[in-house]
């Protein structure tokens, strides 16, 4: 069991911050636009609230500013990455049109084109906020620890004020302070930071198992990882620390796998278990962005750990109670135990009904849909050839 990324992915920094998404073109235009940005272990919550929608005049830097954000407001990332980099290539000078097109590029896990439009924000108009704060946490989520701080500091200093950025700055440093001292084990597709020579057996051990759930996971998925994933091993208290995450969570995955250390893994299937639950995890945030509903995600690591999903599914044999789908696209971080085991069990039953119809193929590609920015029910229907909602309403009786 542990916490799936659309939540932890956002951050481990606790409470929501509303953040203007002004900038001089909006603002010149009086066309409010407020993004209150929760970047919270919630979720990142980005609603924006648009004037009444005007139809859009062809080529309007304006219209295209109002229709990107309505599209980012309904999850439409694909559409609002076009719209803003249309704008944004219009009037190459307004900042605020660069972050439109960078959180949009974001969410889609296109974490290239979200560096450079942030940064270009940033360039355009250095005290602009929201930018660096998704700069900096673009960088914490690829392991970049030190450029994560440096963006925060230089943040700081033009914005004294902000408490939301002095905390996670702080958790950054005693993350980074921590780190500093880790050691290194390396295999060709994984590195294991840890931090005591004596646990450095178990991190030999720990990569030596990942390159194995790499070849397992990536025949299954058809699919590879590009670059190199770190994983960082933990006391139990330090995972804590940095992840809050609850006391359940047996590791983590937020651009690194984080993994507690605990007498459990000394047994290697729970190892395994754990280490390819995580891997598959990495693999759906490349494959398929940052808008993965969690049952999906979840579902799938936990259908392909090597056992299965039997130990899952067996919760829901000893319960009537069923959750919905739809109720099953955040995170399951905030679950108390008993509820996520639930949830855990109904993700991994509706993943293998999936599979077992359309195979992983479809799944994967329909991963690769919400990558381009599809919409999740469009893109179900799409691959599964089925409605979303009959879908739901078929393993709701499962
Ligand atoms: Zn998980």
């Amino acid at each position: 069991m542990d916490p799936l990324k659309d939540n932890f992915t956002i951050g481990a920094h606790h409470g929501r911050v509303a953040w203007h998404f002004g900038g001089a073109l909006l603002a010149q235009q009086q066309v409010a636009l407020r993004v209150p940005l929760s970047i919270a272990p919630a979720l990142l919550m980005l609603a924006v609230s648009v004037g009444a929608a005007e139809p859009r005049a062809a080529r309007d830097p304006i219209a295209l500013a109002r229709e990107g954000a309505t599209a980012i407001e309904d999850r439409r990332f694909g559409e609002a990455l076009e719209a803003f980099t249309e704008a944004a290539a219009m009037r190459p000078g307004d900042a605020s049109l660069c972050f439109g097109a960078g959180v949009a590029a974001f969410m889609l896990g296109r974490n290239d084109v979200a560096q450079t439009s942030f940064e270009r924000a940033l360039a355009l108009n250095p005290s602009y906020l929201p930018p660096a704060l998704w700069l900096g946490e673009l960088h914490y989520r690829a392991g970049r620890l030190h450029d994560a701080i440096s963006i925060y500091e230089t943040a700081r200093q033009r914005h004294p004020g902000g408490r939301a950025l002095q905390h996670r700055l702080a958790d950054w440093r005693k993350e980074h302070k921590l780190q500093s001292r880790f050691h290194e084990a390396r295999t060709a597709h994984f590195t294991a930071l840890f931090e005591g020579p004596a646990d450095e057996p178990l991190a030999r051990q720990v990569v030596e198992r990942l390159e194995a759930a790499y070849w397992r996971v990536g025949a299954a998925l058809g699919a590879y990882p590009p670059q190199p994933i770190t994983v960082v091993l933990y006391t139990r208290e330090q995972f804590g620390d940095i992840t809050r995450l609850a006391a359940w969570s047996a590791a983590a995955y937020d651009g690194r796998i984080r993994v507690p250390l605990s007498s459990a893994l000394e047994r290697p299937e729970e190892l395994d278990r754990v280490l390819s639950h995580e891997f598959v995890h990495a693999m759906v945030a490349i494959l398929g962005g940052r808008t993965v509903p969690a049952w999906v995600n979840e579902g799938l690591a936990t259908v392909l750990e090597p056992e299965g999903a039997g130990d899952s599914e067996a919760a829901l044999a000893r319960t009537n109670v069923r959750l919905e789908l739809s109720k099953l696209h955040r995170s399951f971080v905030g679950l108390s135990s008993r509820d996520a085991e639930i949830a855990y069990g109904s993700a991994a039953r509706a993943v293998r009904r999936l599979i077992e119809q359309r195979g992983v193929p479809a799944l994967v590609a329909l991963l690769e849909d919400l990558a381009r920015g599809a919409q999740f029910a469009s893109a179900f229907q799409e691959r599964i050839a089925m409605r979303y909602e009959d879908f739901a309403a078929l393993v709701a009786r499962d």
